[in-house]
């Protein structure tokens, strides 16, 4: 259901109204003034208003319709003729430059075989010079693990031109002959740590799927994007989120290129999105310049750098994740550390001392273990108040860790749309038992913890509205399975909005600032097409942000 909503821009004049009231001294005269709205403020002191006005880049003022009218006669006012105003949504992981990257590349998403990826592949080449490389991105390497192809006819179809596609969740690539020759990988070439180079069983040559860090091997032959293209791909993908409605996004893993080019691109207003960002952690020497200098808060909320990621493990899917007991579905694996617990321990320690957070991928119960482990050390140790480790995903946790989530403080930064990706799947990995403890959002609401929601993308879709229809039903867009999966986890409609606003804030230190409408707090919202509160699951999945506003500016309208 999609409801056209009518606005217009028009002049209050006081004509026609008893008016009494100026705006009084404390209030700045507004540059905008939002009424005849159903304004859904997620202030629980306030939660619906019907007018809004916003001074500079903040708002000054929430409330009903007359008094809008008493208080600012004379302002400009957009009449949302009855319209739905959220707060702008926060996704709490995101990865910006992956989603510029895939605009830029090939995008094999919906190609859901391996003759439809060749072909696509193939087509590519005959419009390319021989030696360039050709970049794909979005096969399902979780859905394809239990048969992953070979390129053998990828090689057939791309014989002059180096191919590497990257999987779904970046978890495992898939190389031709000609990228794995300048490469120089043979059979003769060792998997390197935390990395696999799928080998065929009766030749030992490598098949062409190199998993987790083995992709390294071929990805640092990939010509790198100049400062430009980077820039180019950011914003693209900056576009994207406030198309979505998103007003800020905390994007995980950020190397010095990028933070160079996220300067640049804020300097020229060519980032649309406000960005907190996750310095990646693998990067020894920048992390130590980091915290060297300390965190960067930006007065502006534009581009704020406090933050380290870490990874602890790999992923469920391709079988990466650190487990406490085997797989359920190969007894010969527990999956993999990434980052070993005295690692993660003492770049906590340091990140604390110097006012910085840590973000640590875990995904396996044994990852999510050692994390809290390293985690609660340097807590001991430090002096500083108020602080907010993150663990992103949690997607298996053991029971007993539940609620040391909430006794720690540890944020559980956690996605639905992986929830109803891996639903499928999840369980033939891990057993009956250990999915107890899997994508457990309520539980984890329940024992305490902050629970930020966020999208991952470009993994998954950044529609913050299939988060929220993923969050409240545990179902796939289709609908399956019927009642939802696990529904004993489901959030309400409210935690889920609380999840992509306020706890989405408190997880970058900006709920002063973010997460709600109030006076005081950064004007980002958004119009919808709909009322997200009077909506089914069904209507949620189809709801669109009609316009989105980041600091009282509109940086998206949705076509006529
Ligand atoms: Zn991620």
């Amino acid at each position: 259901m999609s409801r056209r909503t009518r606005m217009t821009l028009s002049l209050f004049s006081c004509l026609g109204f008893a008016c009494n009231a100026a705006h009084s001294p404390t209030q700045p005269r507004p540059d905008l003034v939002v009424v005849n709205a159903n304004i859904v403020t997620m202030n629980p002191r306030q939660p619906s208003a019907e007018a809004m006005a916003i001074a500079g880049d903040r708002i000054a003022w929430v409330g009903g319709a007359d008094e809008a009218r008493r208080h600012y006669p004379g302002s400009v006012t957009l009449d949302l003729a009855g319209a739905t105003v959220i707060p702008g949504i926060i996704d709490a992981h995101t990865h910006l430059l992956s989603l510029g990257e895939s605009l830029i590349k090939i995008s094999l998403k919906d190609l859901p075989t391996e003759d439809a990826i060749v072909e696509r592949i193939r087509k590519e080449a005959a419009t390319l010079p021989p030696g360039q490389w050709i970049l794909g991105w979005g096969w399902d390497e979780g859905k394809w693990a239990a048969n992953y192809p070979t390129n053998a006819a990828l090689s057939a179809a791309t014989p002059d031109h180096p191919a590497f596609l990257v999987g779904l969740h970046s978890f495992a690539g898939w190389a031709n002959a000609k990228a794995l020759e300048i490469a120089g990988v043979t059979q003769e070439t060792k998997d390197p740590a935390n990395g696999q180079i799928l080998r065929d069983a009766r030749t030992g040559k490598p098949t062409g799927i190199l998993t987790n860090h083995a992709q390294d091997l071929v990805k640092r032959h990939i010509p790198q994007l100049t400062l430009e293209q980077m820039k180019r791909a950011i914003e693209l993908a900056a576009v994207e989120c406030v198309r979505h409605g998103l007003t800020s996004v905390h994007e995980a893993q950020v190397s010095r290129s990028m933070i160079r080019a996220f300067r640049e691109l804020v300097g020229e207003s060519r980032l649309p999105v406000r960005v907190s960002v996750m310095l990646d952690g693998a990067d020894r020497a920048l992390i130590d310049e980091w915290f060297e200098r300390g965190p960067e808060i930006d007065p502006r909320h534009r581009l704020t750098i406090r933050s380290v990621k870490l990874f602890a493990d790999g992923a469920l899917g391709s079988r990466g994740a650190a487990l406490l007991e085997p797989y359920s579905d190969q007894s010969a694996t527990r999956g993999i550390f990434t980052t070993p617990g005295d690692v993660v321990y003492d770049i906590t320690r340091r990140a604390l001392a110097k006012g910085f957070q840590v973000a640590t991928h875990a995904i396996g119960d044994a990852a999510n273990r050692q994390v809290l482990d390293a985690y609660e050390r340097a807590l001991r140790e430090t002096q500083r108040k108020d602080v907010r480790l993150r663990v992103e995903h949690a997607q298996v946790v053991a029971p007993a860790d539940v609620p040391r989530f909430a006794q720690l403080g540890v944020i559980a930064s956690m996605q639905p749309t992986h929830c109803t990706s891996d639903m499928p799947w999840a369980e033939q990995r891990v057993g009956p038992v250990r999915i107890q403890g899997a994508y457990a959002w309520r539980r984890m609401l329940d024992a305490g913890a902050h629970l930020p929601l966020s999208s991952d993308f470009p993994g998954e879709t950044l529609d913050p509205f299939h988060g929220i229809y993923a969050a409240i039903t545990r179902q796939s867009p289709e609908g399956a399975p019927a009642g939802g999966w696990r529904p004993e986890e489901r959030l309400t409609l409210h935690e889920a909005m609380r999840g992509y606003t306020q706890e989405a804030a408190y997880a970058e230190y900006e709920e002063r600032d973010k997460g709600s409408l109030e006076p005081g707090k950064l004007a980002d919202f958004l119009v919808l097409s709909a009322d997200i509160t009077k909506s089914s699951p069904r209507e949620i999945l189809g709801l669109r942000a009609q316009r989105t506003y980041v600091g009282g500016k509109l940086v998206f309208q949705a076509p006529p």
